[in-house]
């Protein structure tokens, strides 16, 4: 990521840059680190170590404003509270213009402390048509102080004139073996954490260093697991039960249904004998005799089960009654 944003920075530097790939695969964490690259007073940057480069790794410069969409019906004026952090990857967020104005009103003024203001905006595709319209004029004439960083998950999904005003670069998965140093040369995590995190990740270095540092994403790994595990041994009436407490916190359940995913594939996996490419690695035994217990027929229509539950809910189908559904058919 540092040698990346230094590379970005060596070249000319553009006014504006687009990072694009999957949720969680980096961009944000390069955004910062291009940041630091931009302010960081040392010979050799971005140093790190620096007064700068700290307050921008934990979003506390004051030239360096991160910003993104707020949640559908958010009222967003000068004086609103800040919104609440985003619940998930999938929580869907609107940019408005009335934030890109704000923006446009910070970004008039010189910096406070440092050589640049450094504007990124995060998932551009959720800015409204008023609002990218609005952010064009920025990107056109940007202030000489200013550098621009948006980050979004595919080129494609913004208006094309806001792409062709960028730098792009297109962010591509990372081989586990290349997160594990990363967490562990770059973010200092134990050798054990980074080794697991490594292979959880999917390629996603963003979402290792997220996790990392936030606990709560493997306890919920783990609670999602264990509900798995557990209902393949219930009944029917305990699977109503189950669905109905699952359909409860309907705001978890794309996390949820992500690792019902991961662990199925994980089993055919292993019971292909391809146990490297597996991700859950620290559940290994668990693995071993779900791949010998269950028939690759099961394993697929599995898989297959949790992919219609989950287009379903994508279709404000009733998470109750889909969760049933698909309690019911997995294998017992
Ligand atoms: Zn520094």
């Amino acid at each position: 990521m540092h040698a990346l944003a230094r590379s970005l920075a060596k070249d000319r530097l553009a006014h504006a840059y687009l990072f694009t790939g999957p949720h969680a695969i980096g961009k944000t964490t390069l955004a910062r680190a291009l940041a630091q690259t931009l302010e960081c007073p040392d010979t050799a940057r971005p140093c790190g170590e620096c007064i700068a480069c700290k307050k921008i790794a934990r979003d506390r410069h004051p030239d360096v404003q991160i910003i993104e969409g707020v949640p559908v019906g958010f009222k967003f004026d000068e004086k609103s509270p800040p919104p609440p952090p985003r619940a998930n990857d999938w929580e869907r967020r609107i940019i408005k213009i009335d934030q890109i104005r704000l923006l446009q009103h910070d970004i008039s003024r010189a910096p406070f402390e440092s050589p640049w203001r450094v504007i990124i905006v995060r998932r551009f595709e959720e800015a409204n048509e008023e609002a990218a319209n609005a952010f064009l004029k920025t990107l056109e004439e940007p202030p000489a102080h200013t550098r621009i960083i948006l980050t979004a998950r595919d080129a494609s999904l913004l208006l094309p004139t806001i792409p062709s005003r960028c730098q792009v670069l297109a962010l591509r998965p990372l081989a586990p073996a290349q997160i594990q140093t990363a967490l562990r040369e770059r973010w200092g995590v134990a050798a054990e954490t980074a080794r697991v995190l490594a292979h959880l990740a999917g390629g996603r270095l963003g979402w290792a260093i997220r996790a990392s540092e936030n606990p709560r994403l493997l306890e919920a790994r783990h609670a999602h697991l264990a509900a798995l595990h557990a209902t393949l041994t219930e009944g029917h009436n305990e699977k109503i039960l189950r669905a109905e407490t699952l359909a409860k916190k309907d705001e978890d359940l794309p996390e949820m249904i992500e690792w019902w995913l991961s662990w199925w594939r994980d089993v055919l996996l292993t019971q292909h004998g391809d146990a490297a490419r597996v991700s859950n690695i620290d559940f290994e035994d668990t693995l071993r005799a779900h791949a010998a217990r269950f028939t690759l027929e099961q394993i697929q229509d599995a898989l297959q089960a949790i992919r219609q539950t989950a287009r379903q809910l994508a279709q404000n189908i009733n998470p109750r009654l889909a969760l049933e559904v698909l309690l019911l058919k997995l294998p017992a």
